[in-house]
């Protein structure tokens, strides 16, 4: 087997959030010491955003457990884990209980599912009936896209109306320099796409992919 290389490791824990990383290290070895340590809120100055992050006093021993877990060189990927089990990896992170509501929220963004929310029939009208029918979109935005996805997936016939030149909605019109997400890509991301080989945390209008 191939020698893993420490200071790669290393260079690569430096750019982790620790928090984060504490919480996957325990989804995979079930430490329980990695479970009881403490969470602060960090807010930056004039932002309305809070961020739940690692205590000082943690730091070190979490990097040095992530070192010694990924020096073994056998890291499997973690099954993926149960409502219930993410629900509770959530608040390890947070140090507090997520409501019902933003968990299941939350459980759905992970994109365990290949299509959260897919449509699916409940009563499949006759296939002449569907070939008789037609919806039409309004706007090719990020929106219209999905619509059409699951139009398409149900064998609805569908047009899509765009008064722009091109696909994109808002994305067309905005093409101002850095023009970018305000969220992680990641979460703004269509769900159904695997792997997206982003290339920003917060990807730009143009050339979001590596
Ligand atoms: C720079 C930037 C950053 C953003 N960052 C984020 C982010 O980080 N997170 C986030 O959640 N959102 C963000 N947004 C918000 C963004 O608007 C939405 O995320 C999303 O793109 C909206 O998609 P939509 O399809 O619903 O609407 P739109 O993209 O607005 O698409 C509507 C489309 O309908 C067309 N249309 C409207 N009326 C008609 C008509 N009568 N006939 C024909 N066509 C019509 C319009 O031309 C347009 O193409 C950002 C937006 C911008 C510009």
């Amino acid at each position: 087997m191939e020698r893993v290389n420490e200071t790669y490791i290393r260079e690569a824990i430096g750019l982790a959030n620790l928090n984060a990383l504490r919480i996957a290290l325990y989804q995979q070895t079930g430490l329980e010491e990695l479970a009881t340590m403490s969470v602060e809120i960090y807010r930056r100055e004039n932002s309305p955003l809070e961020l739940p992050v690692l205590a000082k006093q943690h730091h070190a021993r979490v990097v040095e457990l992530a070192v010694e877990y990924l020096m073994k060189g056998d890291v499997k990927k973690a099954p993926i884990p149960s409502f219930a089990q993410a629900r509770r990896l959530m608040e390890l992170f947070e140090n507090e209980s997520p409501n019902e509501l933003s968990a299941h929220y939350a459980y759905e963004d992970l994109a365990f599912e290949d299509f959260s929310r897919q449509a699916s029939w409940t009563h499949k009208p006759a296939e002449k009936a569907l070939q008789n029918f037609e919806v039409i979109v309004v706007g090719a935005g990020f929106s219209a896209i999905v619509a059409a996805i699951q139009l398409q997936s149900l064998g609805i016939n569908f047009r899509i109306i765009e008064r722009q030149a091109d696909f994109g909605g808002t994305w067309q019109l905005n093409d101002y320099p850095e023009a970018r997400v305000d969220i992680s890509s990641f979460i703004y991301q269509y769900k159904f796409v695997r792997n997206y080989p982003w290339k920003h945390y917060f990807a730009p209008r143009n050339n979001c992919a590596g």
